[in-house]
């Protein structure tokens, strides 16, 4: 299948990759050349701009890390919207259902039909195409794409409704957010108290405590210190603002919601937007003083 690709970041790049090695023929797109260069060197065509791939091919993936870029990438002056080809805008970002549905709205005017397509499991699952992937749009659509969709992961049809997989999106990175901040409260608590934390996360993983954060994000970056595992503060933040005003539009009031929002947002003063997401660990051990 001809496959337009936008936004070719720590996400976009690898899951690019796997569709040229299934035997998809990309056009790529992304402001930074270095890697647009990578892809090409790989086998994929390099466009000028979002337009410029819409113009040459009929199915637009993405993997944006704003919810303005992926406004101004479908919808802007030079964008997917003005692409003679295009006809579905596959969004594999997070943006929150409200984006989507503005998005949605806007390419309908020209007949492109949005899908919502975010995704859940980081780099390494991008690299190994062992995402969830979760799409809401048109039924047809969504079995047109699902045979390229396979090869980024494991393929859930969440319902027509546009925005749905964004929810479900927000509801799974709302658990990964608290899982996080969790899992760094347990440790620091035993840090506090003498125990090793290399033994206590073993045990929590042999135990009911095991989650994502105590299972992946300890082994890998926090406990080796090198806080890399490819997940922006920025975008974690982004995607717990999100899940809150999800729940506010919802009319819910939810007290672990809050409480984790409010603790994300202490974490991004503190470490920065760009830190990895890991970093979470460092502010609440300064509080405790360990
Ligand atoms: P990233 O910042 O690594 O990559 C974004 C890419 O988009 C960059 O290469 C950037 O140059 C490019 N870009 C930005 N604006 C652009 C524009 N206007 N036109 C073309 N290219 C543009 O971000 P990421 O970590 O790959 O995340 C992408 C999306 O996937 C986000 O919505 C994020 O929330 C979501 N996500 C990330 C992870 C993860 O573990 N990193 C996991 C699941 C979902």
């Amino acid at each position: 299948m001809d496959i337009g690709f936008i936004g070719l970041g720590n996400m976009g790049f690898p899951m690019a990759r796997r569709l040229i090695e299934a035997g998809h023929k990309l056009v790529v797109f992304d402001t930074r050349k270095e890697v647009t260069d990578k892809l090409v060197a790989l086998g994929a065509a390099a466009a000028t701009s979002p337009k410029d791939v819409a113009d040459r091919v009929e199915t637009v993936m993405a993997s944006l890390p704003s919810l303005q870029a992926s406004l101004e990438v479908a919808t802007g002056a030079n964008g997917v919207i003005e692409g003679s080809r295009a006809k579905r805008f596959i969004d594999l970002s997070t943006v929150g259902s409200a984006m989507a549905v503005k998005i949605h709205g806007l390419l309908a005017k020209r007949n492109i039909v949005q899908i919502d397509c975010p995704v859940s499991g980081g780099v390494g699952g991008a690299e190994k195409g062992t995402l969830a992937v979760m799409v809401s749009g048109p039924k047809a659509d969504f079995d047109l794409l699902k045979p390229a969709l396979d090869v980024i992961g494991k393929v859930f049809f969440i319902g027509e409704k546009p925005g749905a997989a964004q929810t479900m999106k927000l509801a799974n990175n709302f658990l990964s957010a608290t899982a996080m901040v969790a899992t760094s409260e347990a440790v620091v608590m035993g840090v506090k108290a003498g125990l090793d934390p290399a033994v206590m996360i073993d045990v929590i993983n042999a135990g009911s405590g095991m989650n994502t954060a105590s299972r992946d994000k300890f082994p890998r970056a926090v406990l080796p210190r090198s806080f890399d595992f490819g997940f922006a503060t920025g975008l974690m933040v982004k995607d717990v603002r999100l899940a809150l005003e999800e729940m506010k539009q919802l009319g819910l009031s939810m007290g672990v919601a809050d409480a984790v929002g409010r603790l994300w947002e202490t974490i991004i003063a503190a470490e920065g937007a760009d830190s990895d997401f890991t970093a979470a660990i460092k502010p609440i051990e300064k509080q405790a003083g360990v």
